[in-house]
């Protein structure tokens, strides 16, 4: 048989189909992603926030010390590449809303893990702009990631490379046999899936519990505002400039759809008077909705399938991809490259059993 002409199909051209071609090309590995043509995705509606304690119950992300620098280095790396900034780092304010909180705050700068994250004392604001009734604190080393218009310059990238198609693949094209992977007339030596939450309906990948969830964000202009850091009160209110604001994000677990709702743009617009009060001028600029790719155990869904290792899964990034993605790319690229790679809590091996 003729050699493959690609080494990696990839098929998702979301952040984590990007980031992993992006690693496989650096590599010197031959790559074709694929990916609908409406480009449409989760990553391009995302706030694309880094935040290291997350939720109302203040948890620190597992293997942050990993993950951070890995992600704002790749971030970095891509900005010198692309001469353009994609990450801004920004400082966020998390306000109090309820007393119980202020214990868990306490409890929480009190442990040497999270005081990296955490600032110390308590805030209380004199930005007329913002309710703030009880307080807050801030926290430390967070940002956003302006996945547009990082995705759309990996993609001018891409298509320079001859690395992209822009067409929707249907699972009845995908032949396997034993050395090769067939995508209609492209023939590869493997498969990576990058779907994001699409990869609920992938046959091969089926077993692969997920939790997908629904999320809407506002793009607004608020004038006199005057707020450059980024809020969170549960929801988060992200400056990006000349007035304009996201709002986001909701969560709904039913009605998967890429639509956007008049019921999450109210919920969204009275979660904002809580923030900012009434009485403001809000221009409507977008309202967006997309689907999270979450998984059952929150871990990502990362590794070979175990009777076809020819096809491979990099998904189930839920909420964190911009935290994320940069460091399962890198581990997961030299992992396909051969390297001894060591990812196991994001392996698929936990859900292998007998029946596949
Ligand atoms: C409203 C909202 C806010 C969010 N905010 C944040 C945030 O602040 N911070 C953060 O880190 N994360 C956030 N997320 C989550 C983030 O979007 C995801 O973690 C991440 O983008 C997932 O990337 P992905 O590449 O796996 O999936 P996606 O971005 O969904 O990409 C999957 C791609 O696969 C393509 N595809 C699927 N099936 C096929 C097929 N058969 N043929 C061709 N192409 C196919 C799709 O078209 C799509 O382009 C948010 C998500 C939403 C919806």
């Amino acid at each position: 048989m003729n050699e493959p002409a690609y080494d990696t199909l990839i098929i998702g051209q979301g952040l984590a189909g990007s980031l992993l071609a992006w690693q496989l090309l650096e590599q010197g590995q031959r790559v074709m992603l694929i990916s609908r043509e409406d480009r449409q995705c989760a990553s391009r509606m995302a706030a694309g926030l880094v935040n290291p304690v997350t939720g109302k119950r203040l948890v620190l992300s597992a293997q942050i010390e990993q993950y951070l620098p890995t992600a704002l280095s790749l971030y970095q790396q891509l900005e010198q590449h692309f001469s353009q900034r994609f990450y801004h780092q920004k400082s966020m304010l998390r306000l109090f809303r309820s007393t119980d909180e202020i214990p868990l705050w306490q409890k929480r700068v009190a442990d040497p893990d999270y005081q990296p994250y955490l600032e110390t004392t308590t805030r209380q604001e004199h930005n007329p702009g913002l309710q703030m009734p009880l307080g807050g604190f801030r926290q430390l080393q967070t940002g956003y990631l302006d996945t547009v218009a990082l995705l759309d310059r990996l993609d001018e990238y891409f298509m320079q490379h001859r690395a992209c198609l822009h067409k929707t693949v249907h699972y009845k094209d995908i032949l396997i046999n034993s050395d090769a992977v067939h995508v209609g007339a492209l023939q590869a030596r493997r498969l990576i899936f990058c779907e994001g939450y699409q990869g609920s309906n992938n046959p091969w990948f089926d077993w692969l519990p997920y939790k997908p969830a629904k999320g809407e964000i506002l793009t607004l202009k608020i004038d006199q505002l005057d707020i450059d850091e980024i809020i969170n009160a549960g929801k988060w209110l992200l400056p990006i400039g000349d007035n304009v604001y996201r709002f986001g994000a909701t969560y709904e677990w039913q009605g998967l759809d890429e639509q956007a709702s008049v019921t999450a743009k109210q919920e969204l617009l009275q979660a904002l008077t809580q923030i900012i009060g009434e009485n403001r001028t809000i221009k409507l600029v977008r309202h967006q909705a997309g689907v999270r790719p979450c998984t059952m155990d929150t871990r990502p869904y990362i590794g070979l399938h175990p009777q076809h290792p020819q096809l491979g899964i990099f998904n189930g990034f839920g909420s964190k991809g911009s935290l994320m993605i940069p460091y399962y790319a890198k581990q997961f690229s030299k992992f396909l490259q051969g390297d001894q790679i060591d990812f196991t809590e994001a392996d698929i091996k936990r859900y292998w059993n007998n029946d596949l």
